[in-house]
């Protein structure tokens, strides 16, 4: 392997402090998300991306990252913005140029995969991120902490959303292991955050429209490891109103998460919980990450993904018409 001198991220040959930083993958995401994000903070600046389209205003773009290091070769770390097959490779050839990484959820398009990029990681001596922007919402934190002094009863889960509004003709949304569980994942990495004990899948029920080799549906119960109920249902043919809520019951009053987690109502009545948006949060966490030379890997939502698919019941239903 290709390792690059062990650069200090934090004193590069920009201003003080300065993370030069490329992008990779110049889709939805990166455009709603990371470029603003990225803009706004004072850590980072974006020096180039790695695209096969158009790159974002202002930044040069590069085929692959060798050429972009050929190009830029003071880049010191990259935020990775594809779709999660194909991770693997951009993520070893970042490694091997000595580039510290924060990856998009979800992690990969395999557990086997994600395992073998946090190894090469750590063996690169690299800083590795594998993010879960649900996490970073604002209402997760202090759902953490008012959770973590009451005993929990029962835990509902119902992330509903409509495919055609969020993911208008994404094609990779309907590849094998993706599907419903795109959006899913997001609610997995709240609740493996904000419960205190491991969950354990008991029975799960997925649903394929007969013209996709993804689900379009799952119903998920869990129990954690006292055996708590943990009920999770999702859906991503939800016209109308959408829905991503969080219902925990406990001893001393229920908790609701709602919005993706950015709010939080306790028996009924919101809780002040601010509102720094979850991508702000997210790349000051990456600096911070980067100040202090340490990774952050949790493959646990993914890993809950792979045992739905291990122990779904598979139906199906209508065909799936953008
Ligand atoms: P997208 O709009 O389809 O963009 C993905 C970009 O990745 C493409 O524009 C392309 O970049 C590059 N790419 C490389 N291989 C590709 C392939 N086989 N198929 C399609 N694009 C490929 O996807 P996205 O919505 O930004 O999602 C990207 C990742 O972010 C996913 O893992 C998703 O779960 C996550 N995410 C998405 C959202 C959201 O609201 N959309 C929210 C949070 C997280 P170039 O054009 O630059 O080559």
């Amino acid at each position: 392997m290709n390792t690059a001198p062990d650069t200090n991220t934090t004193s590069g040959d920009g201003a003080a402090g300065t993370i030069r930083i490329a992008l990779a993958g110049i889709g939805k995401i990166a455009r709603d998300q990371h470029i603003p994000h990225l803009a706004a903070n004072s850590r980072f600046a974006l020096v180039a991306a790695v695209t096969s389209h158009t790159p974002p205003e202002g930044v040069p773009g590069y085929r692959t990252i060798a050429e972009m290091m050929q190009a830029v070769p003071d880049v010191q770390a990259i935020s990775i913005c594809t779709p999660p097959r194909g991770r693997l490779a951009l993520i070893e050839e970042a490694l091997s140029h000595g580039l510290d990484v924060m990856i998009e959820k979800p992690p990969a398009a395999t557990l086997s995969e994600a395992e073998d990029f946090v190894r090469l990681a750590r063996d690169a001596g690299r800083v590795l991120f594998t993010t879960w922007h649900s996490r970073e919402a604002a209402g997760v934190e202090p759902a953490s902490a008012w959770l973590a002094e009451r005993t929990i009863r029962r835990v509902q889960v119902t992330w509903k959303e409509d495919v055609r509004v969020w993911h208008p003709g994404q094609a990779w949304i309907w590849e094998p292991g993706i599907g419903v569980f795109d959006p899913g994942i997001n609610a997995l990495s709240v609740i493996t955050h904000i419960l205190p004990r491991p969950l354990l899948l008991q029975e799960a029920a997925l649903r394929f429209p007969s013209n996709r080799p993804a689900p379009i549906a799952a119903d998920l119960s869990f129990t954690d490891t006292a055996g708590i109920p943990v009920e999770v249902a999702f859906d991503f043919d939800q016209r109308g109103p959408q829905t991503w809520d969080i219902d925990v019951e406990t001893d001393r009053g229920n908790l609701k998460l709602s919005m993706g987690a950015s709010k939080m109502y306790v028996d009924g009545v919101e809780q002040d919980v601010g509102d720094e948006p979850e991508y702000a949060r997210l790349y000051r966490r990456f600096a911070d990450l980067l100040d202090r030379r340490e990774s952050d890997v949790d493959l646990s939502p993914f890993r809950h993904v792979a045992d739905a698919f291990l122990l779904g019941r598979r139906t199906e239903v209508d065909a799936f018409e953008e």
